[in-house]
């Protein structure tokens, strides 16, 4: 979306904040022996690293294959996207989409110290609480909403917003939902442009039945409402964990971080090889590899090292060492569609300006660097829209895509993922749990919309959150430096997930239809007003993106339901092998994953402190 701004100018006057690109350790040969190894510096892993390191007499090092950088990129909120093609972002795609018009679809991930979250959104935002309740229902003793929100509780320092703000903008959440003595810093955007859209955005939600919520952090997530975000109120910048870590520096001489060192193949003792890089790394642990790569890569990285099923292996050339059939399997993503409306000209500028027109971009830089302020400082699409799909159809309606539904779960009986399955079809009809969530960022995204360069623009994206697809990652080759094989299978149970996008986007194109929202937007563009539901359907097979929240890969699940790890994040058939990343998540959330993915992190790094 910010392909054309330049944002490199920031980093001379952001270096105010000192160290912008930090090597931490290099060397050529290096051969030494840790208590744990953590492979992927990334969200997950340099959170768990640091926790374990803070008792001085336990070694941890940890393996990262990107960089330690700090740039305008990580920093700057609304250049959050600028990293997508960068040397920063590992550039996956997707196999063909069979059910998406074969298309292959941009998977970003971040590639450098503190991973993802060093590069992503920010939004700080949990799920509803009865999808962190199902992970125990599926046999996850003590992983629950309860135990995961107290983890992500303490991570936090939450920074309410301003009167004028939670009014306006439902910027309301009640800060007893939040922590106050973590390390993230957590607080609102503070730039609404373009006046009065939100506004209108919202009293139109209203109108429909969606109200405001002020419990979306405390587990009832259905409404409307923003999004906290991990930016450090006081000058505006990224708060995560690798950014605060590369800018405070390691302290620690119990913690080494090696970067640009690419994890290859693990032995079942605890031996880690390298690769890719002009040094070479051999580390031994003493009890314990964690292995957070990420969703795509820990799959790989398994296999490669013998770890799973038969069948891909052999397909490899590669001696299965444990026998483990769900490593790979399981993927699931957030799927989406843009839809694109036409908004009145002289509203004031919006974000969308900041890509066409230079005056506007100088202006809100100079604001930015003199005092934190303008549309630098925050990130665009905060507003989080979450629906019940029993909040935007009929009962009958609801019958319809239900049945549609049971249809397509008949082929899943007796298989490893008929529990799973079956919970999530519970979560799809309680009135309560979100479906469907629809974000708003300014400017038209879908080039196909044909948007007039001297008119403003939204784009309104329906979002499925728990998709009853799943997919597959699995090594391509046996060349660890070769990416993955990933495989999203979006839209597989075609006929009811394209039938609830078409009702999400039938609920859009109502929205901004209904006063004051009506007030604002002068035209559809795309898809186009008149679509008939059938050539709503193909839009959607021909316009899925993923929205960047894979998980599942390395389910947390009892090892008959498809699952690679147990409760206590043991990879089974394994002694010293665990996982800790987003693809532990057994099950796809109706939220976005970050702040998730640390709470389970605090939790996996207190299972581990005991390992030792
Ligand atoms: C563009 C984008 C925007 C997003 N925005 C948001 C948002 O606003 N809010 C939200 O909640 N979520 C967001 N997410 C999702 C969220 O950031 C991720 O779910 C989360 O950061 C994943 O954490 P992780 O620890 O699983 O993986 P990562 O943070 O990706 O960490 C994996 C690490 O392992 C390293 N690695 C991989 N393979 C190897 C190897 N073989 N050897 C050594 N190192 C290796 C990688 O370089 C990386 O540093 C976004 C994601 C994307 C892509």
């Amino acid at each position: 979306m910010f392909s054309r701004l330049n944002g490199s100018s920031f980093l001379w006057k952001l270096c105010l904040l000192s160290l912008c690109y930090l090597p931490i350790a290099f060397s050529h040969i290096i051969s030494s022996t840790f208590d744990f190894i953590v492979v992927g510096g990334g969200t997950s892993g340099l959170l768990i690293a640091e926790k374990l390191s803070d008792d001085p007499s336990v070694s941890v090092a940890v393996l990262e294959a990107g960089e330690a950088v700090v740039d305008d990129t990580t920093l700057v909120p609304v250049l959050f996207t600028r990293f997508i093609g960068t040397d920063v972002d590992w550039e996956f795609v997707s196999v063909p989409q069979k059910h998406v018009s074969g298309i292959q679809i941009s998977l970003p991930r971040g590639k450098l110290l503190g991973g993802t979250a060093s590069v992503n959104g920010m939004y700080f935002v949990r799920a509803h609480r009865k999808e962190y309740d199902i992970w125990e229902q599926l046999g996850n003793s003590g992983w629950n909403w309860k135990t995961v929100d107290a983890h992500i509780k303490a991570v936090e320092t939450f920074y309410p917003a301003s009167e004028h703000d939670q009014e306006e903008f439902a910027a309301a959440d009640l800060p007893s939902d939040h922590g106050n003595k973590g390390q993230f810093q957590v607080s609102y955007s503070n730039f609404w442009q373009p006046e009065p859209l939100l506004v209108n955005y919202i009293a139109a939600l209203n109108t429909l039945g969606i109200n405001r919520t002020h419990r979306a952090s405390g587990g009832s997530t259905a409404g409307v409402w923003q999004s906290p975000t991990a930016i450090k109120p006081d000058n505006r910048s990224r708060s995560s964990v690798g950014t605060d870590f590369v800018l405070a520096g390691n302290k620690k001489p119990n913690l080494q971080i090696f970067t640009g060192a690419i994890a290859t193949k693990i032995d079942l003792n605890g031996g880690i090889s390298t690769g890719g890089t002009n040094h070479t790394i051999n580390l031994t642990s003493r009890g314990n590899v964690i292995v957070t790569a990420g969703t795509y890569q820990t799959p790989k990285l398994l296999e490669l090292s013998g770890i799973g099923s038969p069948a891909v292996l052999n397909a490899h050339g590669i001696n299965a060492v444990v026998n483990l059939t769900g490593v790979g399997e399981n993927l699931q993503d957030h799927a989406g569609v843009l839809t694109t409306f036409e908004i009145k000209s002289g509203l004031g500028q919006s974000i969308e300006d900041l890509i066409r027109n230079a005056t506007f971009f100088a202006e809100q830089e100079a604001l930015y660097v003199k005092n934190r302020t303008g549309a630098l400082a925050s990130v665009p699409g905060s507003t989080i829209v979450m629906l019940p799909i029993q909040s935007i159809v009929s009962n009958q309606r609801l019958k319809t895509l239900t049945a549609l539904l049971d249809k397509a779960l008949l082929s899943f009986k007796g298989t490893p993922l008929e529990k799973q399955l079956n919970a999530q079809r519970d979560l799809f009809l309680d009135p309560d749990v979100p479906d469907i969530e629809l974000t708003l960022t300014p400017g038209a995204q879908d080039p196909r919309a044909s948007p007039d360069p001297t008119k403003s623009h939204v784009t309104i994206s329906v979002i499925t959150v728990r998709p009853f697809d799943r997919g597959n990652v699995h090594l391509n080759t046996t060349n660890p430096l070769d990416l993955p094989l990933i495989d999203p299978n979006f839209l597989a149970i075609t006929d009811f997930e394209t039938e609830v996008f078409v009702d999400g986007i039938k609920f859009v194109e109502k929205l901004t239809q209904t006063a004051p929202l009506s007030d604002i937007v002068t035209a559809q563009l795309f898809p186009p007003s008149n679509a008939t539901d059938s050539e709503l359907s193909s839009f959607v097979q021909q316009s899925i993106f993923s929205v960047w929240h894979p998980c599942g890969s390395s389910s947390m699940l009892p090892k008959d339901q498809n699952g690679v790890v147990d409760a206590n994040l043991k990879v089974y058939g394994t002694q010293n092998i665990r996982i800790a990343d987003a693809g532990i998540i057994p099950v796809s959330l109706g939220t976005h994953t970050l702040a998730t993915v640390y709470g389970n992190a605090l939790i996996a790094a207190e299972i581990f402190k005991h390992l030792v």
